[in-house]
């Protein structure tokens, strides 16, 4: 059965299938990497890791999906000054803390995630402006190169603008600006004293965010058009726009198929931003008590072309619920009485297709966890009236594996019980601090950290070979 999705080009839902074959090829615009992502950007990464899971795991398509490092850009470039760093090295941190959280999320690896920095990609950009400067829509002005809006007559299409009211001729040079400013836009910026600059394209610069992203999705997932582009709603406008206006300017087809937004995570009524000041990261999560298998969770529970507002109070809901889902299966792994039920059997295929259309309509994750709810319900019921049996047990466990292949929930929720209460790297450390404390004959230090750690879930035991640990 083929999924609908709604798609932002025509503000419409449509039946969505891959264009080529059976492969979905996937453009996601990644982290801007000049912080660490917070948990506004998870939500959009998230939602699309959704999408992924559902075109792989419902709708049976292979995947080929690209998202980015948006590693050079004005605002990566002001960071790095600021820290006093290289930009790669200072892009780097952020790179590493993004894998974390992202492992820590559940979010399935991409099958490619360039940096805009990479040769090969700076290499696909001056193509692009290549392609561009043939074709017409570009020129050139104090140092930097710039697309002429004026030559794509369908300049706007995404966005809806008004391109009537728009001053022909005025530029823009910064990465983001307000719809009301639509103008001509910087492609390749004018080398500056101390920002990075390359010389593949004349004059030498750098790139501009918007070229970053077509070039990679057009080397990556070419030909056009590629079958879905997806990010943040902010994104549509400018961002999106150029990457249209720049991708189709150079190869003349369309540039993608599909756009796919997702909206904001919001606090007090206000986007989650770094500029507003009102972020929370998987790490400031942590720290107040809450597993990211709960953060996963409230992030899915709303539709994602719906706004959420973020509480600590909903991720203390998100973690209820989360529990009242494994109490159930952990109760349907008590089941002894022999014999299978049709009603059970009957409850389950209803939750399967209640699940499978709730995700096949535009992702609706917030109907599918409904559905899901539905049969914990009726099991539970079940299992208080006895009528269960243990022949019902594989068909309950098959149906709640295949709703998580798609949500990723539950498996991350189990991989975070499996992890030592304590970082194995900080485990071995405290064994080597102790066997020194041994070694000095500080023996009240030794006992010390054993102590501390068993607090913590953590036994060492002793034996000839060495000190091995264990969860307690
Ligand atoms: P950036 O690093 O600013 O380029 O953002 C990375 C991704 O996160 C983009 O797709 C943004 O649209 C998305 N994003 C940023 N803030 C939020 C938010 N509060 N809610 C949902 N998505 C967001
Ligand atoms: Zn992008």
């Amino acid at each position: 059965m083929t999924m609908r999705l709604y798609n932002t080009l025509t503000r419409q839902e449509e039946p969505f299938a891959p264009a080529l074959e059976n492969t979905v090829r996937m453009y996601t615009c990644g982290l801007t990497v000049y912080a660490r992502g917070h948990i506004g950007n998870f939500r959009t990464f998230i939602c699309i890791d959704v999408l992924r899971r559902t075109l792989k795991y419902l709708q049976g398509h292979h995947v080929r999906q690209v998202m980015n490092f948006t590693d050079v850009d004005d605002r990566t470039i002001a960071g790095a000054q600021k820290a006093g760093m290289g930009l790669r090295e200072y892009t780097e941190q952020y790179i590493a803390a993004f894998r974390e959280d992202a492992r820590a999320l559940g979010l399935e690896a991409v099958e490619e995630m360039p940096r805009a920095t990479d040769e090969a990609n700076l290499r696909a950009m001056a193509d692009v402006i290549a392609a561009l400067d043939a074709n017409g829509h570009t020129y050139r002005s104090e140092g930097s190169v710039y697309f002429k809006i004026s030559t794509m007559p369908g300049y706007g299409r995404l966005a809806r603008l008004d391109v009537e009211g728009m001053k022909p001729g005025a530029r823009v040079d910064s990465d983001s600006y307000a719809k009301d400013d639509a103008r001509d836009f910087v492609l390749w910026k004018a080398a500056k004293a101390g920002e990075p600059a390359w010389d593949l394209v004349d004059p030498p610069g750098r790139p501009g965010w918007h070229l970053e992203c077509s070039a990679m999705a057009l080397r990556l997932l070419g030909p056009s058009p590629i079958d879905i582009h997806a990010g943040g709603i902010d994104l549509i406008f400018p961002h999106h726009e150029n990457e249209i206006a720049q991708s189709e300017g150079a190869t003349g087809t369309q540039f993608s198929r599909f756009w796919m937004h997702v909206e904001y995570l919001i606090v007090d009524e206000q986007k989650m931003s770094k500029s507003l000041g009102n972020t929370y990261t998987i790490p400031d999560v942590v720290a107040k008590g809450y597993r990211p298998s709960a953060v996963r969770y409230l992030l899915l529970s709303a539709h994602y072309r719906k706004q959420l507002n973020f509480t600590w109070a909903s991720l203390g809901q998100a973690e209820e619920a989360l529990r009242r889902l494994t109490d159930c299966l952990a109760r349907v792994g008590t089941v002894t009485r022999p014999g299978a039920h049709p009603g059970v059997t009957t409850r389950v295929g209803e939750a399967r297709a209640a699940f499978a259309a709730a995700m096949r309509d535009d992702l609706n994750t917030a109907a599918a966890l409904g559905a899901i709810f539905e049969l914990v319900r009726a099991i539970n019921s079940a299992i208080d009236a006895g009528e269960i049996g243990t022949a019902d047990v594989p068909g309950i466990t098959a149906a709640f594996d295949e709703f998580d292949l798609v949500l990723g929930v539950l498996s991350l929720r189990r991989a975070e019980d499996e992890q030592p209460p304590v970082p194995v790297a900080e485990i071995e450390r405290l064994i080597e601090d102790r066997r020194g404390a041994r070694r000095r004959r500080e023996f009240a230090a030794a006992d010390r950290i054993r102590d501390d750690l068993a607090v913590r879930g953590v036994l060492l035991e002793d034996s000839p070979a060495g000190t091995h640990w264990k969860k307690k």
